[in-house]
């Protein structure tokens, strides 16, 4: 793996407990939406601790020296602790990759797509639709977005105006917890759920890219091919386990 030595530019609070990193890279590199790099802490006395994470920025923005990473505060989690509670502005963190060469999705790619994130899982489907977006692709998609509280929402002003472009994204998203009225869906992302969305768009998804926590990442899948979806046409990135 090539590593190097990227700046800290800006620290973004996407949410009480997700925070966005911008990264100023030394060696600019091109990458896929959906890949991810390694970030890797190296303490005073060597002990070392490194963790995947997915690339939000659309590639071509890299260039301009700012790689997105979107991390999300995990309770008693080394590596996302240290960037939530002790990295700053300036600060250099050792960033290697990019990596990952089954988690992507181009429009050359085709469609319809259909995304599902759980999450902080949203974030390399993120770098999909910002891509998308970029090139000013029109293949038709559809972000099934579930976040447990209406504050957990990440990239919610950013996703509506994509949504809002009319050029063929539709953006549904979920809330598992929030009690209080609010106007968007309730539950969580089970099979009905599922075939709602794929009933919306007309004819089966080419393409299903699911991501986040493993238990969200199974059930989803369950739930899309419950709704009639080919297997093998379901990509999935699991982020991990809360024990
Ligand atoms: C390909 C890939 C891409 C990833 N991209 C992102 C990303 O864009 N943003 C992001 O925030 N994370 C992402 N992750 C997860 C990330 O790599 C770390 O696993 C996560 O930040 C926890 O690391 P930690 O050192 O803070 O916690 P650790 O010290 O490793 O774990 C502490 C405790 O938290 C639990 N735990 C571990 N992971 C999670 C989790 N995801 N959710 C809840 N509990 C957990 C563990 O079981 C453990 O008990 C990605 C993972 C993979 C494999």
């Amino acid at each position: 793996m090539h590593w190097q030595s990227a700046v800290i530019t800006g620290i973004e609070k996407l949410s009480p407990r997700v925070k966005s990193f911008f990264f100023r890279l030394p060696e600019p590199f091109s990458f896929r939406p959906g890949q991810h790099v390694v970030l890797r802490l190296t303490a005073p006395d060597g002990y070392r601790a490194q963790r995947s994470y997915s690339i939000a920025s659309a590639p071509g923005t890299v260039m301009a020296e700012q790689l997105e990473l979107t991390i999300e505060r995990v309770e008693q989690g080394e590596v996302s602790q240290f960037m939530h509670d002790a990295a700053q502005v300036d600060d250099e963190i050792e960033l290697g990759g990019p990596i990952g060469g089954h988690f992507n999705w181009i429009p050359e790619d085709g469609g319809p797509v259909l995304f599902i994130g759980g999450g902080s899982g949203v974030v390399p489907i993120m770098s999909m639709l910002r891509h998308r977006a970029a090139i000013g692709s029109r293949v038709p998609a559809a972000l099934l977005f579930s976040a447990r509280f209406r504050e957990d929402i990440l990239f919610f002003e950013e996703l509506s105006k994509l949504a809002a472009l009319g050029d063929g994204l539709s953006l549904t998203i979920t809330l598992t917890r929030e009690t209080s009225a609010h106007s968007l869906q309730a539950g969580r992302i089970d099979a009905a759920f599922i075939g709602r969305a794929v009933t919306a768009l007309t004819v089966l998804p080419r393409h299903v890219l699911i991501c986040g926590s493993d238990p969200f990442v199974e059930a989803a899948a369950r739930g899309a091919i419950e709704a009639g979806i080919d297997p093998a046409s379901i990509k999935t990135e699991r982020y991990g386990s809360p024990s």
